[in-house]
């Protein structure tokens, strides 16, 4: 869950990484570091810290360079555990996105033949491991005997004081390459690089790549030379600019009327074959992790109520408890942003193997999940670089309400409603943000938020608590507004800010829960159509069969938004979290 990014060509090899790097630091951004060759030796530069903070000078040019954001996995956030990571000899530097399993395994080994261990890093074993097989070998075949060592999922970089290779590989973390004219380079993610070149290799799992003058591509499982063309990737680099926002979260709220059309704009007949292989489907499980879940849930609401249908929503985490529900007639619609997700490749792995059918939801063009799938809707969101999920949710949810009102036999009618919604996301975000915005200062202070809502309003009311929480850091806690009184009710005294949300036919009961918070002293404030004196404040939200959902989560973004801002809070990276999580 780190960036790679490595550049060997005619550019300043250290300030291309070093700019490299900024555009992947929503992967992971506890430290940073780089190692370039430069007059034959290996050197290194590393920092604890946000990379786009850093404001002295980088190294001067290199003949090339490797540079990495870390997430920490495995040993704290310090300079000695920020990677590149060196061997014993200090001729070996690697970068590394992920796990390795049996690292304790190799280091044991590694330790009985004398080698030392600087950092608590898993990491570390591997340019040792590659400094203990040069003893027999050229740099590029002791990376392959050592991959051939290594367990689990990664995306390595390594470079050594004796080549002049830049080697990449790769198992279960994306990787991919970068082409132009005599330059070559190696990203976590796309958009690192658009800005040079649009042309790209996508590797595979248990695929080498040897970057010298030219690039080789080894498939290492079957230990052959194979060819694969560079692509034009079809995403555009401004996408991934500010845009004269402040900060990418706001950007990224504020373009949801857009987003949500683009989302919309599938192939009809394509939906409506969708629609058919979930009716006759023997089993349909939605398999997702936390926003991407939300947005599954509530979809779930609408397939019983629109289409009548059961649909399994699970958590990608713990669909390996399910797999003995599988059969050749399952669908599995698996829902991911990144299409990275290491829970839900797993998950849809474990489906696999039973011959189930996937069909995707996913934003990344070229992801893992795009590539294990039998069918992939694109969520067609733009670039999303904000750590947290806003307009991939509401794409997600748009397709996915889409996809009901097909299975009910009526595609225009949800087309027609969503469209409605996204105009009406636009004026709450243009005519409501200031009274959001002072709703945020008073509730700056606060301990606990709890938000409820019952039927279509309860995914909403878990996803808005997830917002507020992942950004401002306040404790916040979404509830089935009939679940109150079995126990949080306790939790409630005089101040306490509960956020109702409804939809039209929730109203009536939500309201006798909004009263019982009400009599206890909590701070109430509805996030609804219906205007009533139980609530201190009050954010008006249209009307809109079976659209409430995808329209109220919007004002809850822009809430969380301010809440980090008056915390003082990152709202592009909040702390312990990263935007692809490619670990389990
Ligand atoms: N496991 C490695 C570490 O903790 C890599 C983590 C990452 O992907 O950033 O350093």
């Amino acid at each position: 869950m780190c960036g790679i990014f490595a550049y060997k060509g005619k550019r300043n090899a250290t300030k291309t990484v070093f700019e490299g790097l900024k555009k992947l630091e929503y992967r992971g951004y506890d430290s940073w570091g780089m190692a370039f060759k430069k007059q034959g030796k290996i050197q290194t530069i590393k920092k604890v810290g946000k990379i786009a903070e850093f404001n002295k000078k980088i190294p001067e040019n290199a003949d090339y360079a490797i540079g990495h954001t870390r997430w920490a996995t495995h040993g704290k956030v310090n300079e000695k555990n920020a990677h590149p990571q060196l061997s014993n000899n200090k001729k070996i530097a690697v970068i590394h996105n992920g796990i390795i399993d049996n690292y304790m395994k190799i280091k044991n080994i590694l330790m009985g033949k004398g080698y030392n261990f600087k950092s608590q890093t898993d990491t570390e074993v591997i340019p040792n491991l590659i400094q203990e097989n040069m003893k027999k070998s050229s740099f590029r075949e002791a990376v392959k005997k050592s991959l051939k060592t290594m367990e689990g999922s990664f995306a390595i970089v390594a470079i050594s004081q004796d080549s002049n290779e830049i080697i990449a590989a790769k198992k279960m973390s994306p990787l991919v390459l970068g082409i132009n004219d005599n330059e070559s380079f190696v990203s976590s993610d796309v958009a690192a690089f658009l800005s040079y070149t649009d042309k790209a290799i996508i590797m595979d799992d248990n695929e080498m790549a040897v970057i010298d003058e030219d690039i080789e591509i080894i498939n290492l499982k079957e230990n052959k030379k194979i060819t694969k063309k560079a692509k034009s990737i079809g995403m555009n680099y401004e996408e991934a600019e500010k845009g004269g926002f402040k900060h990418f979260l706001i950007k990224e709220i504020s373009e949801q009327e857009e987003s949500i059309m683009r989302a919309i704009n599938q192939d009809r007949e394509f939906i409506e074959n969708i629609s058919k292989q979930i009716d006759n489907a023997f089993g349909v499980f939605f398999v997702s992790c936390g926003t991407s879940y939300h947005a599954c849930l509530s979809a779930s609401y609408l397939f019983s109520k629109i289409v009548k249908k059961h649909v399994n929503v699970v958590l990608a985490s713990e669909f390996i408890n399910y797999k003995h529900f599988l059969t050749e007639n399952t669908l599995v619609i698996a829902v991911s942003q990144s299409g990275e997700t290491a829970d839900v490749l797993d998950a849809v792995r474990t489906a696999r193997e039973k011959n189930s059918r996937i069909i995707s939801i996913v934003n990344v063009p070229g992801s893992s999940l795009t590539r294990i799938s039998d069918e992939v809707i694109p969520m067609n969101a733009g670039q999303e670089v904000s750590v947290l999920s806003t307009k991939s949710y509401t794409s997600q949810l748009a397709i996915l309400t889409l996809i009901a009102y097909a299975c009910a036999g009526k595609y225009e009618k949800g087309l027609g409603l969503i469209r409605k919604s996204a105009y009406y996301i636009k004026k709450i975000i243009s005519n409501d943000r200031k009274k959001i915005k002072s709703l945020a200062k008073k509730l700056k202070d606060k301990r606990d938020i709890f938000i409820i809502g019952r039927g279509l309003a309860f995914p909403s009311a878990l996803e808005a608590a997830l917002k507020i929480k992942e950004v401002s850091y306040i404790h916040a806690e979404g509830l089935a507004g009939g679940e109150l009184k079995h126990g949080t009710l306790a939790l409630i005294e005089e101040g306490v800010p509960v956020i109702v949300i409804s939809t039209s036919d929730s109203e009536a009961n939500i309201e006798n829960n909004a009263n019982e918070i009400k009599s206890r002293g909590g701070f109430m404030i509805g996030f609804n159509s219906h205007e009533s004196n139980i609530y201190d404040y009050f954010i008006k939200i249209p009307s809109l069969e079976n659209m409430e959902p995808l329209i109220t989560i919007v004002p809850i973004q822009l809430l969380s938004y301010y809440l980090a801002l008056y915390r003082k809070c990152d709202p592009d990276k909040p702390r312990n979290l990263a935007k692809s999580v490619t670990v389990r």
